[in-house]
């Protein structure tokens, strides 16, 4: 998980117990407790000291996956976080999506051949349609960028691949889930609206208490539907 805030209300209502820094001195910060037969383990990417703020976005959330595969061997991934949907898609604020059936990026423009393809990346997710409809979730392409806002180019993308959760992780991790064959798939809480006319951060500061509560209840949900 990229944000503390996001990462708060999971850990209280899975129990999971704090142990610290997960590889000294990368930031993550690992957590870990058990649910019926499951093994859980809950990574967060920690704080930039520099900045006092969380490391988010695609960079931080490779090294956290790459870090908790390697001491982890995690057998499944699933990344929880918040992300802005899209009225035209029919999403509304505090919508639970599980990603399917892929997640792609949307800022990596290589107008080469072949390398266009390899810059949304298009990685396929664990198959969440069985969990998705059992649950009442949603279900959507998930995109990911490294920046809150867009340009118009970003939204042209989005589209054109059907993308309906806009984030800054998910294409990341699954990414470095591929390279291990691990199956992944991303549980994203709609904070924020990007097709209407509040501005982004302002709407994403305003829900992210309710979305992160949401959030906490659906993936509770998932972890309980899995461990049957
Ligand atoms: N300003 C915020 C930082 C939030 S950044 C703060 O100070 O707390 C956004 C985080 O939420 C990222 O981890 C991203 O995955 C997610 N997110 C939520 N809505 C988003 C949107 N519309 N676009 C991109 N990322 C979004």
């Amino acid at each position: 998980m990229a944000m503390e805030d996001e990462a708060r209300p999971i850990i209280k209502e899975l129990n999971l117990t704090p142990r610290g820094k997960l590889l000294s001195p990368l930031p993550m910060e690992f957590y870990e407790g058990k649910y019926k037969s499951l093994n859980l383990d809950l990574v967060t990417s920690g704080k930039c000291d520099k900045h006092n703020v969380d490391h988010i976005g695609p960079q931080a959330a490779i090294l956290n996956t790459a870090s908790a595969i390697s001491q982890l061997q995690p057998d499944l991934i699933i990344n929880p976080g918040t992300a802005g949907g899209f009225v035209s898609a029919g999403g509304n604020i505090g919508d639970v999506y599980l990603s399917y059936p892929m997640v792609c990026y949307h800022d990596r423009r290589i107008p080469l051949p072949g390398f266009d393809a390899y810059g949304i990346g298009s990685y396929y997710c664990f198959d969440t349609r069985e969990i998705a409809n059992s649950l009442g979730l949603k279900m959507g392409i998930v995109s990911t960028g490294s920046s809150l806002d867009y340009t118009p180019k970003d939204l042209d993308l989005i589209k054109s691949y059907g993308g309906v959760v806009k984030e800054m992780e998910a294409a990341s991790i699954a990414w470095v889930a591929d390279l291990y064959k691990i199956p992944f798939f991303a549980i994203k809480s709609i904070t924020d609206l990007v097709d209407n006319s509040t501005p982004t951060e302002e709407e994403f500061l305003k829900n992210l208490e309710s979305a992160s509560i949401a959030l906490s209840r659906e993936v509770f949900r998932v972890i309980d539907f899995i461990a049957k």
